[in-house]
C-alpha cells in the first residue's frame, strides 16, 4: 500500500516539466489537473471524470471496441470517423447504392441502417481495485483470477444492463475494474462520399497537410425503457442524458485542446532487444507480407467497381497498419531509438547498483528471455499474417469447424440451430465480397513470404505437403487445393448446411476431412496452438513478470520523469495544444489547412484525389457561412500535440470548456513511432474542424435535421436551439 501511494505521488510530482506525452486515466486526472489548467483548460477533473454527477465522460463512447464515438444529441446521435465505420458503409454499399462512392444520408430515423453485431459501450465507472490484486498476481495466480470474481460479482450485484473486468495497467502495477453498458443496436445515420471521407486515399494516410473529411454518423437505438437492446425495428432512439456541445468557435494555434477516447496499444517501456525484433524482424515481414498483397488488390480494385465495393474495406484494412510500419521504422531508426533504450538501460543498471538493489540483473535477464522469443514471437506475428490478412478461404473455411467437429456437442447444448443459421449467413456475406482470383495470387505471395520468414519446425503440418509432394512450388499446391475444396462454392456449403440441419453428418465429416483448404486452415490454427503459443506464452509470462518490476523500479529511479501507464484500450485523456511542428530541418508544418487545399490537390479521375462535380462547385463559391474562420476560410483539419494512438480514431477533439471543436482521426507522418518512442517536438495528432463536418452535412449533405439536433455554441452564448422532436419518422 504504502509503495503505491509513493508511485502515486510521483505520478503527481513529476510534473515540474511540461509534457504532452501521456494517455490519462480519467479516475487520476487530479494529479495532472493543475498542469491542465496551466494549458488553458477550465475544467475541474470532476467536470471531465465523475460518478457523482454528469461529466465528459457520460458522453464518450467505445465504438465496435476498436475506436471511438461521441454522443452529439440528446436522441443518441454518434460522430465517429468515417474509417471507423468503413465496413459499416460498405457492407450496405452495393453496384446499385454505391454509398462508399456517393455517400449515405438517412432522411429520417426510418432510413437509419441498422449495423449487425456493432457496438457502443459508455463507461459507468472505473475503480482502482489495485490493493485487492496487486500481491496475488505473481505469487497466486488462482487465488487472483478467484479474487478478480468476486469483485466483479460483488459490484454487479443487481444491475441488470452492467458488465464489468478488470483490466492490469502499467504491466500490473495497478488493477482498474471497468464497469461498462453496452448498446447493440447501433444504425448507420450518415456518410460522406469517399471522395470526402477519405480524400486523399493511401496517399495522404498518416501525412500532413491533410484534407479529409474523416466522419460519419451514427445513432445509438433502446428498448422502450431507454435500455440496451438487441436490434429491434421498432427501437427507440436513444435518449442520452449527457450529450457533447459543438463549438462553432474555433480553434487557433496555441489553444488547449484535449482528446478523450480509447487509445488500443502503447509500449513506451519496450528494452533494446524488443524495440530490435520490431525494427529488424517483426516489420520487414509485415510490410513485405502487406505490399505484395496490396499490389494485388489495388490493382484488382481499380479495374472494377464490383471488386472495388467488394475489397474497399479489407484493402483499407491491410494498407492502414502497411504505412504505419514504415513510418514507424523510419522514426525508431532516426531516433536512434534502439541505442536510446540502451542507454536507458546502462543508467537504469548503474542507480539499481548504487541504491543496492538487486533487480539491477532485470535489463540483461528480459533482454534475453525476448531475444530467445524472437523466432516464437514472429511465428504468431507470421500467423496473424497469414491467416487473418492473408487468403480467406484457409480461415473461412475453418469457421465450420464447430458444426461439423463440435456437431454433437452443440446440439445437446441445444445450439445447434442457431450456430448453422449463423454459417447460413456468414456463407452469403462471405461470397459477397469474395473474388477467387484475387485469393488465389494472395495464397501464392503470402505463402512464399511465410515460408522465406518463419523458421521450418514452427509452421504448419499443412506446408508439410508443400514441401514433400509439390517440392515447394506454392502454385501447383494452391492450384490443387483450391480446384478440389468444396469452399469456394456457395451453394455446396448452402447443401452442407441444410443437410447438417437434417441430421445428415457422416458424408460431410468424410469429405470436410479430405477437404485441402479445411485442412490447411486447420493445420494453421491447430499449429499455431501446439508448437508456437505454448512457448510464446510461457516466455512472455516470464518477460512480464520482470517488466512489473523494471517498470515499478524506474519509477522509484527517475522520479523526476513523467510516468503514464501504457493505452490498453481503456479510458484515457490527452491534453496538449493546436499547434503545427517542424518535423525535420527546413520544413515547417502549419497548425491547419483550408478547403483551398483540396482543390489544390484535386486531380480529375484520380483513385485517390478525384472529387464529385457538386463538391468542386460548391467549394468554389467560397460561401463557408458560419462555418467559415476568423480569416473568413473554411478550415478542414488542425494538428495538435495530443498523444494518441489507434482507438483514438473518432475521438472528440475538445476544447478549454469542454465543447467539441474536432475529430481525432490521425498522426502525422513524423508521428508514427510514438507508440514505442513518444517525441514532443514532432509528435502531432490530426483532427477534422468540426466547422468542416457541419459544413458538409450542412451544405454538401443538405441533412440539417442532423445540424438541428445538435447543441451548437457561437460566441459565449448558445444560439437558439431546434431540438428534433424524438418520434419516429416513418
Ligand atoms: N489513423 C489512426 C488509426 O488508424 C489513428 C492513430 O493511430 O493515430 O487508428
Amino acid at each position: 500500500m504504502y509503495r503505491r501511494i509513493v508511485l502515486l505521488l510521483l505520478i503527481a510530482l513529476s510534473f515540474n516539466v511540461r509534457a504532452t506525452e501521456g494517455m490519462w486515466i480519467p479516475t487520476l486526472l487530479e494529479a495532472v489537473e493543475s498542469d491542465m489548467q496551466s494549458f488553458g483548460c477550465e475544467l475541474s477533473a470532476e467536470d471531465i471524470y465523475s460518478v457523482n454527477k454528469s461529466s465528459l465522460k457520460d458522453a464518450i463512447v467505445h465504438f465496435g471496441g476498436g475506436c471511438t464515438a461521441e454522443v452529439i444529441s440528446s436522441q443518441g446521435l454518434l460522430l465517429t470517423n468515417h474509417h471507423c465505420g468503413y465496413s459499416q458503409i460498405q457492407s450496405h454499399s452495393s453496384l446499385e447504392n454505391d454509398y462508399l462512392k456517393n455517400g449515405f444520408w438517412a432522411k429520417n430515423f426510418g432510413e437509419e441502417l441498422p449495423n449487425k453485431g456493432l457496438t457502443a459501450t459508455f463507461i459507468v465507472e472505473m475503480m482502482d481495485v489495485s490493493d485487492a490484486l496487486i500481491d496475488l498476481a505473481f505469487s497466486n495466480p488462482e487465488a487472483f483470477e478467484k479474487k478478480k470474481a468476486e469483485l466483479i460479482a460483488e459490484r454487479l450485484k443487481g444491475s441488470a444492463f452492467e458488465e464489468a473486468v478488470i483490466r492490469p495497467f502499467n504491466y500490473g502495477n495497478s488493477y482498474f475494474m471497468i464497469i461498462t453498458k453496452t448498446f447493440s443496436d447501433v444504425r448507420l445515420v450518415g456518410a460522406p462520399p469517399s471522395a470526402v471521407g477519405k480524400f486523399g486515399g493511401d496517399t495522404d494516410n498518416w501525412v500532413w497537410p491533410r484534407h479529409t473529411g474523416d466522419f460519419s454518423m451514427f445513432r445509438i437505438y433502446a428498448n422502450d425503457k431507454n435500455e440496451p437492446a438487441e436490434y429491434k425495428e421498432n427501437n427507440q432512439p436513444y435518449e442520452a442524458p449527457r450529450h457533447l456541445e459543438v463549438s462553432l468557435n474555433g480553434v487557433k494555434e496555441g489553444d488547449f485542446t484535449m482528446v478523450f477516447g480509447f487509445p488500443g496499444r502503447t509500449e513506451q517501456h519496450l528494452l533494446s532487444t524488443q524495440v530490435e525484433y520490431v525494427v529488424e524482424r517483426a516489420n520487414p515481414m509485415r510490410l513485405a507480407m502487406r505490399e505484395a498483397s496490396l499490389d494485388i488488390i489495388d490493382r484488382a480494385m481499380r479495374s472494377s467497381d464490383k471488386i472495388r465495393i467488394q475489397y474497399a474495406a479489407k484493402q483499407s484494412g491491410i494498407s492502414n497498419a502497411y504505412k504505419k510500419w514504415i513510418g514507424q521504422n523510419k522514426g525508431l531508426i532516426e531516433l536512434k531509438a534502439i541505442d536510446q533504450k540502451k542507454e536507458l538501460e546502462k543508467s537504469y543498471v548503474k542507480l539499481a547498483e548504487v541504491k543496492g538493489l538487486e533487480a539491477a540483473e532485470l535489463p540483461a535477464q528480459i533482454n534475453a528471455l525476448a531475444l530467445k522469443n524472437h523466432d516464437y514471437q514472429l511465428a504468431r506475428d507470421g500467423f496473424i499474417e497469414w491467416y487473418y490478412y492473408g487468403p480467406e478461404l484457409p480461415s473461412f473455411a475453418w469457421g465450420f469447424n464447430d458444426v461439423i467437429n463440435n456437431y454433437e456437442v452443440l446440439k445437446e447444448k441445444g445450439e445447434l440451430e442457431g450456430r448453422i443459421a449463423a454459417m447460413k449467413a456468414a456463407n452469403k456475406a462471405f461470397f459477397k465480397d469474395y473474388n477467387q482470383e484475387i485469393d488465389e495470387k494472395i495464397f501464392d505471395v503470402l505463402t512464399e513470404l511465410y515460408v522465406q520468414h518463419i523458421r521450418k519446425d514452427l509452421q504448419p503440418n499443412a506446408f508439410s505437403v508443400l514441401q514433400d509432394k509439390f517440392k515447394g512450388e506454392v502454385k501447383a499446391y494452391r492450384q490443387m487445393a483450391y480446384k478440389k475444396s468444396i469452399f469456394t462454392n456457395e451453394k455446396e456449403l448452402d447443401n452442407m448446411l441444410n443437410d447438417l440441419a437434417q441430421g445428415n453428418t457422416k458424408k460431410w465429416k468424410k469429405k470436410l476431412a479430405k477437404d485441402p483448404i479445411f485442412k490447411i486452415g486447420e493445420s494453421f490454427v491447430s499449429g499455431y496452438y501446439a508448437k508456437v503459443r505454448p512457448t510464446y506464452n510461457e516466455l512472455n509470462g516470464e518477460i512480464e513478470e520482470k517488466m512489473h518490476h523494471y517498470v515499478k523500479n524506474m519509477m522509484l529511479l527517475f522520479p523526476n520523469k513523467t510516468y503514464w501507464s501504457d493505452a490498453n484500450s481503456t479510458l484515457r485523456l490527452t491534453y496538449g495544444k493546436a499547434e503545427g511542428s517542424t518535423p525535420r530541418d527546413g520544413i515547417v508544418y502549419k497548425s491547419f489547412t483550408t478547403a483551398d487545399g483540396i482543390i489544390e490537390k484535386y486531380i480529375p479521375g484520380d483513385a485517390d484525389f478525384d472529387l464529385p462535380a457538386d463538391l468542386v462547385a460548391l467549394l468554389s463559391k467560397e460561401d463557408y457561412g458560419i462555418y467559415a474562420a476568423e480569416d473568413g476560410e473554411l478550415h478542414v483539419c488542425f494538428t495538435g500535440s495530443n498523444h494518441t494512438t489507434g482507438g483514438n480514431s473518432g475521438s472528440p477533439a475538445l476544447n478549454s470548456k469542454g465543447q467539441l471543436i474536432g475529430l481525432n482521426f490521425d498522426r502525422t507522418w513524423e508521428s508514427t513511432m510514438s507508440d514505442i518512442l513518444f517525441d514532443p517536438v514532432r509528435c502531432r495528432n490530426i483532427m477534422v474542424d468540426i466547422r468542416y463536418i457541419l459544413f458538409i452535412v450542412d451544405k454538401y449533405a443538405n441533412a440539417q435535421r442532423l445540424i438541428d439536433e445538435m447543441t451548437l455554441v457561437v460566441g459565449e452564448e448558445l444560439p437558439e436551439m431546434e431540438i428534433a422532436p424524438l418520434e419516429m419518422a416513418k
